[in-house]
C-alpha cells in the first residue's frame, strides 16, 4: 500500500503493536479469556479518565453514540438542560437534546473562543432548575480548550441539582482532565483519537450522582441503556456482542498508554503543538482558536487559497490526510491534529506538502 499518514483529529495512526493485535484470531465474547481483556481494558480506562469513584461503561459505537447515551440516559421528558457550546461538537449536543424532545438552553461562544465561565455563571443564574450541563473538553471543530475546572464548579455552586456531562471524544489521552479532582459527573469518549484505537468504541465514565439519575431517567432507550451495561459488569461482560476485535486493540493502545504515563502523554501532545506553531509561525500562516487545545492546531487560510482543493490534492497525490474546516469554516482553516500516535516525522511531511503548495504563489514564506 502506498503512503498514507493520518494528520487528522480523528481518525487516528494506530501503532503496529495494535494493528497486530487485531489480528489475533476473534475471541467469544461470553468467555474468561475476552472477559480478562475486558476487565484490563475497563482498569486502564479508569486510569486514563483520573477516576477511581466513577464506573467506566463500553459500548461499541462511534463518539456521537456515546453523546446521545449520555442524553438518553440522565434526562426525562421535559426536563432543563443547558449546553456551553464552542463549535459543532457543542452544537451536536443541542441537536441530540432536541432530537430526544428536549428544548435546551443554549450558550454559545464564538467560534474559537473557550467557554467562558461568567457567561455561565449568567446562564445558571437566569435559568434554575437544570438537570444537566453539557460541555466539551475541546472542540475539535475549533481546536479550543475549555478549561473544565471552573466551569465544573460553577454548576455545583450554582446548581447543585446539575449533572456535569463531558464530551472529551478528542481531549481524553491528549490534554490534561480529571474526572473525580475536577467534580465532573460523566465523562465520555471514543476509541479513534487520543486513545489510539480503531474506530469504534465508546466509553463513559459515570459517577455516582449520575447512577442516581440513571435509575429515574425516562427518556426512551434500550441498546444504549447504561443500566444493563452497568449489569454485565459484574460477568465481565457487555450485553450485546461487543467489537471484540476492537477491544484486543484497545487493550493493547492502553498498555502503550499506560507505559508512557498519562502525564507523558499530556506532555508529548503539547510538544507537538508547539512544534507545528513554531512551524505556523516560520511560515506566516495565523492560528484560528483564540484559546488553543492542544489537541490540533487549526490554521486560517490566506485569502484566495481553497481549503478543500488543498487538502484534496495532498491526499491524492502524497498520501497525506489533513483535515479542513466544519460547517461554517469549510474551506477556510485547515487543522493539524497532535493526538495518538501522530509523530513529529508525521507532521513534517505535511509542513513539506503544505509548503509545496502554497509558497509558488506566496501564500506562505518557505520555512
Ligand atoms: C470526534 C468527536 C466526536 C464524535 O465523533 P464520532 O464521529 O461520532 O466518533 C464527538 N465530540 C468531539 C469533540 C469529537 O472530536
Amino acid at each position: 500500500m502506498k503512503r498514507y499518514i493520518l494528520l487528522t483529529p480523528g481518525p487516528t495512526p494506530l501503532p503496529p503493536s495494535v494493528s497486530q493485535a487485531m489480528a489475533q484470531p476473534i475471541l467469544h465474547h461470553r468467555t474468561k479469556e475476552f472477559g480478562a481483556l475486558f476487565e484490563y481494558t475497563l482498569e486502564q480506562m479508569k486510569y486514563v479518565f483520573r477516576t477511581q469513584a466513577s464506573t467506566v461503561l463500553m459500548c461499541t459505537t462511534s463518539g456521537t453514540g456515546m453523546m446521545e447515551s449520555a442524553v438518553a440516559n440522565l434526562l426525562s421528558p421535559g426536563d432543563k438542560a443547558l449546553v456551553h457550546a464552542t463549535g459543532a461538537f457543542g452544537d451536536r449536543f443541542v441537536k441530540i437534546l432536541r432530537s430526544y424532545g428536549l428544548s435546551p438552553v443554549v450558550v454559545s461562544e464564538t467560534w474559537g473562543h473557550a467557554a467562558d465561565p461568567e457567561k455561565l455563571r449568567r446562564a445558571l443564574k437566569d435559568n434554575p432548575g437544570l438537570k444537566a450541563v453539557f460541555f466539551q473538553h475541546t472542540d475539535t471543530s475549533t481546536g479550543v480548550l475549555n478549561a473544565l475546572e471552573p466551569l465544573a464548579r460553577a454548576v455545583r455552586e450554582l446548581q447543585p441539582e446539575a449533572l456535569v456531562v463531558v464530551d472529551a471524544v478528542s481531549g481524553l489521552a491528549a490534554e490534561r482532565l480529571e474526572t473525580d479532582a475536577w467534580g465532573l459527573d460523566v465523562v465520555l469518549t471514543g476509541s479513534q483519537k487520543g486513545l489510539m484505537g480503531a474506530p469504534g468504541l465508546g466509553f463513559a465514565a459515570v459517577g455516582q450522582r449520575a447512577w442516581a439519575r440513571v435509575e429515574e431517567a425516562k427518556l426512551p432507550r434500550f441498546y444504549f441503556d447504561w443500566r444493563s451495561m452497568r449489569k454485565s459488569l459484574d460477568k465481565k461482560e457487555t450485553p450485546y456482542t461487543p467489537a471484540v476485535t476492537l477491544v484486543a486493540g484497545q487493550a493493547e493502545a492502553l498498555k502503550l498508554i499506560r507505559a508512557e504515563g498519562i502525564e507523558n502523554v499530556w506532555a508529548r501532545t503539547s510538544r507537538l503543538a508547539g512544534y507545528t506553531r513554531a512551524w505556523a509561525a516560520k511560515v506566516g500562516l495565523q492560528l484560528f482558536a483564540r484559546d488553543p487545545a492542544a489537541i490540533l492546531t487549526a490554521l486560517k487560510l490566506p485569502e484566495g487559497v481553497d481549503g478543500d482543493a488543498l487538502i484534496k490534492d495532498i491526499l491524492r497525490e502524497e498520501g497525506i490526510s489533513i483535515a479542513g474546516g466544519q460547517l461554517q469554516l469549510k474551506g477556510k482553516i485547515i487543522r493539524i491534529a497532535h493526538m495518538g500516535f501522530i509523530s513529529q516525522a508525521d507532521l513534517d511531511a505535511g509542513f513539506a506538502a503544505l509548503e509545496k503548495r502554497l509558497a509558488p504563489s506566496g501564500a506562505v514564506r518557505s520555512a
